[in-house]
């Protein structure tokens, strides 16, 4: 992959550099603050919100990942890492830990994640434990996920068929490439595959 972020054009040598200024921006407005009660400096909230922005298209490498390789997903079958093929997968690795500690039984996650329940079913399912596991850091990921790339805001029976068509829609060729580079500003990521101990991806360039 590119050491140039695709979305913003700069390279991280630059975004590093940028970042290292607007940092700087906001230590010396933190050190000049005035005391506790007073105007907050006009100059720190737009240096913080400098910061967000470079820190968002900074691209970076990510390390440790499980992916499956991306013909898994678009000529799917099912799997151990797989169970099906529609939105409950977003709620297995690793949200399954926090979904079967919040009180669902290993029955009803064997029937969530199954390919032949619907859509309705798997939500009547989920219903009951969302509440206790959204706010988990796991939870946080998952719901990131959901707003970010199927564009639905809050989970509930309503917005359920949206996400099941939108989730839909995303797995097709091509799409690791546009979320992990385009979505994500991935650089490149380190494969640990749990499909074969050594494995050559057939894309190396996402
Ligand atoms: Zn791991």
């Amino acid at each position: 992959m590119k050491s140039r972020s695709a979305k913003s054009g700069v390279t991280r040598r630059q975004a590093f550099a940028s970042a290292g200024t607007a940092a700087a921006a906001v230590v010396a407005a933190a050190t000049s603050a005035p005391r506790a009660g007073a105007a907050e400096p006009a100059g720190r909230a737009a240096a913080l919100r400098e910061i967000a922005r470079r820190v968002q298209q900074t691209p970076f490498v990510d390390t440790h990942e499980h992916l499956v390789e991306e013909a898994s997903r678009t000529h799917w079958k099912p799997s151990g890492r797989l169970p099906c093929n529609d939105w409950a997968l977003l709620f297995t690795h690793y949200l399954d830990s926090d979904l079967k500690v919040a009180g669902m039984s290993a029955r009803d996650y064997s029937r969530f994640v199954a390919p032949d329940t619907s859509s309705a079913d798997k939500w009547r399912l989920l219903e009951p434990h969302w509440p206790a596991v959204k706010h988990t850091g796991y939870g946080r990921a998952v719901r990131l996920a959901i707003e970010r790339l199927y564009g639905i805001a809050d989970l509930n029976a309503s917005t359920i068929p949206r996400l099941a068509e939108a989730y839909a829609e995303r797995v097709k060729p091509g799409f690791y490439e546009k979320i992990l580079r385009d979505e994500a500003g991935l650089e490149s990521c380190q494969v640990n595959s749990l499909e074969a101990v050594f494995m050559e991806t057939a894309h190396p360039g996402c």
